[in-house]
């Protein structure tokens, strides 16, 4: 069965185009039954911290990729090929960098370590792109050991997917180059090299190659912005790999069943922005409410709206009224607000246009029928404003605009009717005694 990893460098935060690599490998690794391993490639002392770990840990998590082998956050290692840190494993490569020199693969010149690079063509054979082909012949030697001692990626990677008996490293294009060395290092060791398959690069909208610095890259972004995971993770499937059907929604489970490395598309993905607000709001819209209710949860407390003390009764009727308006947990946070607080915020223009003398006048007509409703419910609510309106000539408009204006400060919201019925009988009137008397 497949070994495959994700070996991150930990840079602060975790690019969108690795955590597609990270899934990648995770489907991989999940439709045959294999082993998913993390490997941290923190060999650069500078931008190893701690927190850069945990953006790692955090994000891997929100994606819902658990790993097989690795570092764990709470201290404890998975897996029996550690330590997967390789600022742990000096010695490893301190003891195959010596076999290369006695073996005569590398040799020193300038207290630096030199690979003896073979001047041939080499063959990358590739899953996803085929063979490749790169003529090395005036490739020049390269270093694997810098004066300082450290070691180079190019050796560090080789020895540690083979340490590690990696079967199939799934990466990103941007490392094609790099392969023919990694192979070259194999052979020199008198092992075989894994097989390669390597995923095309993400493009930002305007057709650049997405870099680390670019707006949109970094999947933090999309948690802070309130996307959920399970549509991220079903929209990062998208880049680069589809369903036969094309069917662009889909849970997991099945693309842990179709997942494999041949269909996985040749040509750069665009990163789609509309396609993936689309997605997630597909996915507000229809996840069981007991399931979106802690994602909401999280948004709200976040924005200081809830606490331990809201009733969760009806905070879920609130979410389960405003979801469908919403695509992101950030307008879901903003729909809501007014239904969570008791002071209402009016903006001048919209108070005159709404609640000014006559309007209050209206509005007063509308108190004693619902103190009158003995059960607040959407149906009946809506059956009360009608016969006012019929009573009194007017347009039941002349009240919803009104209503919704008085109890939220806002011209749009969710459906009046329901939204009364969720705000309960005592909140709407105090609202409107507070607007009307
Ligand atoms: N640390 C490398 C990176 O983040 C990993 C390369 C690989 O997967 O082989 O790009």
């Amino acid at each position: 069965t497949p070994r495959v990893r994700f070996a991150p460098s930990p840079t602060g935060f975790l690019h969108v185009g690795g955590a597609r690599t990270a899934l990648f490998n995770w489907l991989y690794a999940r439709h045959f039954e294999g082993t998913f391993i993390l490997r941290i490639e923190d060999t650069d002392t500078s931008r190893n911290t701690p927190q850069a770990l945990s953006v790692i840990f955090d994000n891997l998590k929100w994606l819902g990729l658990d790993w097989d082998e690795g570092p764990m956050p709470d201290g404890k290692t998975l897996g029996q090929f550690g330590p997967y840190f390789q600022s742990q494993r000096k010695e490893i490569y301190t003891d195959y960098c010596n076999r290369l020199i006695a073996q005569g693969f590398a040799y020193i010149k300038d207290e630096a370590v030199y690979f003896k690079m073979p001047r041939k063509r080499i063959i990358v054979p590739d899953i996803i792109c085929g063979d490749i082909y790169f003529d090395c012949t005036l490739e020049k030697d390269f270093v694997i050991r810098r004066k300082d001692g450290s070691f180079v990626f190019h050796l560090v990677n080789v020895v540690d997917d083979a340490e590690m008996k990696i079967s199939h490293v799934i990466r990103g294009e941007d490392h094609l180059s790099n392969t023919p060395k990694h192979i070259a290092l194999f052979e020199a060791l008198g092992m075989t090299p894994p097989l390669y398959a390597h995923i095309p690069l993400i493009l930002n909208p305007g057709g650049t190659k997405m870099s680390k610095r670019d707006k949109g890259s970094s999947v933090q972004e999309y948690i802070d912005e309130g996307f959920l995971p399970k549509a991220f993770r079903n929209y990062l499937c998208l880049l680069g790999w589809s369903l036969k059907e094309n069917r662009e929604i889909f849970d997991i489970e099945e693309a842990i069943a179709k997942f494999d490395l041949p269909q996985i598309h040749r040509s750069n993905a665009r990163f789609n922005y509309p396609k993936l607000l689309w997605i997630n709001s597909e996915y507000m819209h229809s996840l069981p409410l007991d399931e979106l209710y802690p994602h909401a949860f999280f948004w709200l407390e976040k924005a200081g709206l809830i606490d331990n003390n809201t009733d969760p009764s009806f905070l879920k009727k609130a979410i389960g009224i405003v979801r469908e308006k919403v695509k992101t947990g950030k307008e879901l946070v903003h729909w809501i607000k007014p239904l969570l607080t008791d002071s209402i915020e009016y903006e001048d223009e919209i108070f005159q246009q709404y609640l000014d003398d006559n309007g209050k006048k209206i509005l007063a007509e509308v108190i004693p029928y619902l103190e009158k409703i003995s059960s607040f419910e959407s149906k009946e609510l809506e059956e009360t404003i009608k016969d006012l309106a019929l009573k009194r000539g007017r347009k039941t408009a002349d009240y919803i605009h009104r209503l919704r204006v008085a109890l939220t400060g806002r011209t749009v919201g969710p459906s009046l009717y329901p939204m009364l019925a969720v705000l309960g009988k005592n909140r709407v009137l105090n609202r409107l005694y507070k607007v009307v008397f």
